[in-house]
C-alpha cells in the first residue's frame, strides 16, 4: 500500500472524495510517522493525536452520509504555535505561556477547521518567532530532517520540519521578516507570506503587527495554493485585513502547468540580494533556475532596489518597537506564567519583574531593551522615525521595479542550513539571514519560497524567492508552478523524495523483529 504520508496534500484529498483512503487511515498515517520520527526532529510541541483521531473519525461519518464537504477534508495539517487555538496549548514557544490554553480559535484555525482539515497538533518555533532557526525555543530547538546537526530554520523551522519529515502534509506558519521563506528554503519546502492583509492576523500572537502574516507551508506549490484559498480573506476582527475578494491561488498553481505559462514572464533579478556573502552553491543553483525560466520563455532582467540595503536595520528598529509593545500584555496577571520575587516585598511591578525575567528568552530580552529605547523620549525620532523612512525608500524601490517586471527573484536565504550553535553568540551573524526576505515584509508585497536544488558543496536544499506587488500573490502561485514543473522534470521528481529517509533504523529494526 502507498505510505499516504508521502502523497501531496492534494493527492490525499483527490484519495479522499474518491472514498478509496478514509480519513482516519490519513491521520493515522501522519501520527505514527510523527511518533517514529519526532524523537528525532522535535517538529511538534503539542500533538493533539485523539482529537485528531476523533476529528478524522467524523469527516469521515459525515463522508458517508453524503453530507457536503470541503475539498481539503480530511486532510491533516499541522499549526504553527504562534497560533491561538481553543483545544491546544498556544506558547509562541515561550515559557511564559507554557501551558496556556486559548479561550478562542484565530480566525485562520477557525477557517482550516470550517473547511474539514483535521489538526494535528502544534510546531516548535524561536520564542515569539523571534530568530532565524528555532534555537530561540524555550523547548529546545527543532533539527533539520536533511541532517540532524543542522537548524531547520526559523521562526517556523517546526512547520518547515514537519512537513519536510513527511509528518504533516502542509502547515500553518506566520512571516514577519521571512519565518516562512526562510525555513522553507532549507529544509526544500515551499512557503509562502501573502500580501500583508490578505490573511487574518487575529488570534496570531503578535511580534510586529505591521510586518506578521499567517501563510502556507507544504511540499507543493499548489498544496500552498489550497491552503492559502482556505485562510484568505477579509476578517473583521482584524483592522487591517484587506476587503479584497482573492482569485483562487489553487487555480494560479494549476495554471502554471501550461506550457505557455512563462512565455514574456519578466523577471527581475534584484542586484542587492544576491551578491557577496551569499553561498557558491546557492548562487550556482540560483543561477541555474534563472536559465530555467529564460529557456522557457520568460525575459530576465536585473534591476536596482538600492535602499534594500538599508533593510535590515530599518527592521530591526521598527520589528523590536513594535515587539516592545506588544509584548507588554506579558505581564503576570492576564496569561500564563506568575512567578513571585524571590525575597523582598511582593508588589505588582516586583511581580511582573520578577515573572518577565523568568519568563522571556534572551533574544527576546534584547529586542524588548532595543524596542523601547528605540521609541523612548528625544532618541523616538532617530531611530523609530528614521527607520520608517527608509521602509518608504523600500516601498518606492518595489514600485519602481514593478513598473519594469512582472516578479522579482532572489536566493530564499543567503546559505544552506547552517549547524547547531553556529550562529547563536552572534546576533548579527543570525539577523543577516534575513537580508533577502525583509524588504517584502517592510513593504507589504507577497513573497513565496520554493526548492531549487541541492548546493554541491553540501548537498543541502537551496530555495529561490519570487515576490510580486501587493494582491498579486496568484502570479506567485502560477509562476511558481511552471518553475517547479520544469525543475522536477529536471530531477524525476520532487527535491524531498531525495531527503534521507528518518525512519530507516525503526524499519529496519522492526522487520528484524518479525523474522
Ligand atoms: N528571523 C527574523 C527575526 O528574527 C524573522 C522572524 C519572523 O519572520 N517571525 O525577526
Amino acid at each position: 500500500m502507498t505510505d499516504l504520508t508521502r502523497l501531496s496534500a492534494s493527492a490525499l484529498a483527490d484519495l479522499l472524495t474518491a472514498g478509496e483512503v478514509s480519513s482516519v487511515e490519513a491521520t493515522r498515517a501522519h501520527l505514527d510517522r510523527i511518533e517514529s520520527v519526532d524523537a528525532d526532529v522535535h517538529a511538534f510541541l503539542h500533538v493533539a493525536a485523539e482529537n485528531a483521531i476523533r476529528t478524522a473519525a467524523e469527516i469521515d461519518g459525515r463522508r458517508a452520509a453524503g453530507d457536503p464537504l470541503g475539498a481539503l477534508a480530511g486532510v491533516p495539517v499541522a499549526i504553527k504555535d504562534v497560533l491561538a487555538t481553543h483545544d491546544m496549548p498556544s506558547t509562541s514557544g515561550s515559557r511564559i505561556l507554557e501551558g496556556w490554553i486559548p479561550p478562542y480559535d484565530a480566525t485562520v484555525v477557525r477557517k482550516l477547521r470550517e473547511a474539514d482539515l483535521v489538526p494535528l497538533g502544534k510546531t516548535n518555533m524561536d520564542e515569539f518567532a523571534m530568530g532565524s532557526s528555532t534555537e530561540h525555543s524555550a523547548y529546545g530547538p527543532t533539527r533539520n530532517p536533511w541532517d540532524l546537526e543542522r537548524i531547520p530554520g526559523g521562526s517556523g523551522g517546526g512547520s518547515a520540519a514537519a512537513v519536510s519529515a513527511f509528518e504533516a502534509p502542509f502547515a500553518l506558519g506566520s512571516d514577519t521578516g521571512g519565518s516562512i521563506r526562510q525555513p522553507a528554503a532549507v529544509t526544500g519546502s515551499v512557503g509562502v507570506k501573502p500580501t500583508y492583509g490578505g490573511v487574518s492576523r487575529y488570534g496570531a500572537i503578535a511580534l510586529a503587527s505591521s510586518l506578521d502574516q499567517v501563510g502556507p507551508v507544504s511540499r507543493t506549490v499548489l498544496d500552498a495554493g489550497l491552503l492559502h484559498d482556505v485562510i484568505a480573506g477579509h476578517d473583521p476582527f482584524d483592522s487591517t485585513s484587506l476587503t479584497d475578494t482573492w482569485p483562487s491561488m489553487a487555480d494560479a498553481a494549476r495554471a502554471g502547468l501550461r506550457d505557455d505559462a512563462l512565455r514574456g514572464v519578466r523577471v527581475g533579478v534584484v542586484r542587492e540580494l544576491n551578491g557577496e556573502g551569499f553561498q557558491a552553491g546557492v548562487k550556482q543553483r540560483f543561477d541555474e533556475a534563472l536559465a530555467l525560466l529564460q529557456g522557457a520563455g520568460a525575459e530576465i532582467v536585473e534591476v536596482a532596489a538600492p535602499s534594500f540595503e538599508y533593510a535590515v536595520a530599518a527592521y530591526y528598529l521598527i520589528l523590536p518597537a513594535e515587539a516592545s509593545s506588544n509584548l507588554a500584555r506579558f505581564d503576570s496577571v492576564r496569561f500564563g506564567l506568575r512567578v513571585n520575587p524571590e525575597e523582598g516585598p511582593v508588589t505588582v511591578e516586583r511581580v511582573m519583574a520578577a515573572t518577565r525575567d523568568a519568563g522571556f528568552g534572551t533574544e527576546v530580552k534584547r529586542r524588548i531593551i532595543l524596542g523601547t529605547y528605540a521609541l523612548s523620549a528625544g532618541y523616538y525620532d532617530a531611530y523609530y522615525g528614521s527607520a520608517q523612512k527608509v521602509r518608504t525608500l523600500i516601498q518606492r524601490d518595489f514600485s519602481a521595479a514593478f513598473e519594469k517586471v512582472d516578479v522579482l527573484v532572489s536566493p530564499s536565504a543567503p546559505t544552506t542550513a547552517f549547524r547547531f550553535g553556529e550562529k547563536l553568540a552572534d546576533p548579527m551573524a543570525m539577523y543577516l539571514n534575513d537580508i533577502t526576505t525583509i524588504p517584502a515584509n517592510l513593504a507589504g508585497v507577497p513573497g513565496m519560497g520554493l526548492p531549487i536544488g541541492l548546493a554541491p558543496e553540501d548537498g543541502l536544499p537551496v530555495g529561490m524567492q519570487l515576490m510580486a506587488p501587493a494582491r498579486a500573490d496568484a502570479r506567485l502561485y502560477t509562476i511558481g508552478a511552471a518553475l517547479e514543473r520544469l525543475l522536477e522534470q529536471q530531477w524525476g521528481g520532487p527535491l524531498l523524495s531525495q531527503a534521507p529517509d528518518l525512519s530507516a533504523t525503526e524499519m529496519f529494526a522492526s522487520e528484524e523483529g518479525a523474522v
